[in-house]
């Protein structure tokens, strides 16, 4: 029997108890005027920039979907019917995929990642399990622009699927009619941020009342996209649980350099103001894949909050998001690079580390969204924006294609398809283009996570997962 082992694989995160694959969805993708044509751009109405015109505005890092990039596109995104029609078309192709990969690829990942026989048998019982089911994410720079944001929920929750929404937040301040309809259909989980403010302004703005938080929101200047969706993620956390909304609050809160030194802080705090919710530690990421957004300076401090991670997972430390395969991905490349710092900091940073064109069956976190084709068309003409298989950190990887209604195909796609995909960008072109990142909902479990893994790190990887976990 492998009861003991799926146990503890679903307890430390390594797979997730309700889930088996999931969509991450970018549903703000609009159509931007660029030299011989339009291209996908990911728009946000906030502006998450460390300075414009010259002039600081306060935030610690730069966002590529900040309004001041847009260069004043219009903000016409793809409608309802078509952004549902694109999610249930890979959900129901994820099942055709976890088929496709059990079959023909999953002996293969055994014996590369040396997975023991009662291990694999936990691994492949847990996923195929017909409780579980698929995940997804409403993303994008702010999904909540979208008129039919609560629609689209709705329509996803009626699919069956699980539903996260992650958003800044400032429409539950702005539109009482989305409130109530949120109220009345609410996805599963809320995912607000919180990464630039400190934990004392964190306090002194948690203890404001509702429309003491909206007057001092209106001060913030539209270039300090940090601090405006600061407030109004507190303003939504709190406003849904004064009504007693059932769900899942999650405080995503980016780990960089200017918060390192006061993240635990930060994190209790945060989950004490808004008592019930969680916090969502993970790394910074550097958008243009070449400059790491880490310092040598700040890596010890990082290493000692992941194997803090690690060791609050394995004991059951309450309020430590588990996900022991990430942490251990991480940790493994702190002892991989111990002496090559720069090597160290560019993989926390996203570059040349986790990789779902690599092997058959990561790519099992689906993203829709961008890709980066010029399209020589008259405005009016132009398709609907978004829809394509791809990766948003990744945008040369989105496909050319929209998402079709073949579910074979799209299965296909999701587990072989991606690997060719990063073969051709990587061998076809003259420039070298990334296809790496570390964001931990797409490494999403132990599958997915070690099947991602630069070859390099594969055995210093597998040795510390053998020392956390016993396999
Ligand atoms: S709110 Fe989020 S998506 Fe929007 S600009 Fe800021 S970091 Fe980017």
């Amino acid at each position: 029997m492998n009861t003991t082992e799926r146990e503890f694989l679903v307890r430390t995160g390594m797979l997730n108890a309700n889930v088996y694959a999931g969509i991450q969805s970018d549903d703000c993708v609009v159509w931007k005027r660029v030299p011989g044509g339009y291209q996908n751009f990911s728009l946000c109405n906030h502006s998450c920039v460390k300075d414009v015109g010259g002039k600081a505005t306060g935030g610690n890092y730069v966002c590529d979907a900040s309004f001041v990039f847009a260069e004043k596109s219009p903000a016409r995104f793809a409608p309802r019917e078509a952004i549902v029609k694109w999610t249930r078309n890979v959900a129901r192709a994820h099942a055709v995929a976890r088929e496709i990969f059990f079959v023909q690829h999953f002996n293969a990942y055994c014996e590369e990642f040396r997975i023991p026989a009662g291990w694999a048998d936990a691994i492949k019982t847990e996923l195929n399990s017909p409780d579980k089911k698929v995940e997804v994410n409403r993303f994008g720079g702010s999904p909540e622009m979208l008129r039919e944001c609560s629609g689209i929920i709705a329509d996803c929750k009626a699919e069956g699927l699980i539903v996260n929404l992650t958003t800044p937040g400032r429409r539950f301040m702005s539109d009482s009619q989305f409130v109530s309809d949120i109220a009345a259909n609410p996805p599963q989980m809320l995912a607000l941020s919180f990464d630039d403010v400190g934990p004392e302004e964190l306090k002194r703005i948690a203890a404001m009342d509702l429309e003491q938080i909206k007057a001092e929101w209106r001060t913030i200047s539209p270039h300090h996209g940090q601090r405006q969706k600061a407030y109004e993620g507190l303003y939504a956390a709190k406003l849904m649980r004064q009504m007693n909304v059932s769900m899942k609050i999650l405080f995503n809160v980016v780990i960089h350099p200017g918060n390192i030194g006061h993240l635990d802080d930060l994190l209790a705090t945060l989950t004490e103001c808004v008592p019930g919710s969680f916090a969502n530690p993970y790394p910074a990421q550097s958008f243009d894949n070449e400059t790491s957004c880490w310092t040598l300076e700040s890596l010890p401090a990082l290493r000692a909050h992941i194997r803090r991670f690690i060791e609050g997972t394995l004991a059951g430390t309450p309020g430590i998001t588990r996900r022991l395969a990430y942490y251990i991905a991480l940790e493994s490349a702190c002892r991989r690079w111990s002496s090559a710092q720069e090597r160290l900091a560019a993989f926390m940073s996203g570059i040349g580390a986790w990789d779902f064109t690599l092997r058959s069956g990561a790519y099992r976190y689906a993203q829709i969204g961008k890709n980066m084709d010029i399209v020589e068309l008259p405005f009016g003409n132009l398709p609907f924006p978004g829809g394509h298989l791809g990766c948003f950190w990744n945008p040369a990887i989105g496909l050319r294609q929209h998402i079709n209604g073949n579910t074979e195909e799209i299965g296909e796609t999701l587990v072989t398809g991606m690997v060719k995909r990063g073969e051709e960008l990587r061998k076809g072109k003259l420039v070298y283009v990334q296809t790496s990142n570390i964001m931990p909902r797409l490494m999403f479990d132990v599958l997915s996570t070690e099947l991602g893994l630069p070859r390099t790190l594969v055995p210093v990887y597998i040795r510390t997962r053998e020392e956390y976990c016993g396999f």
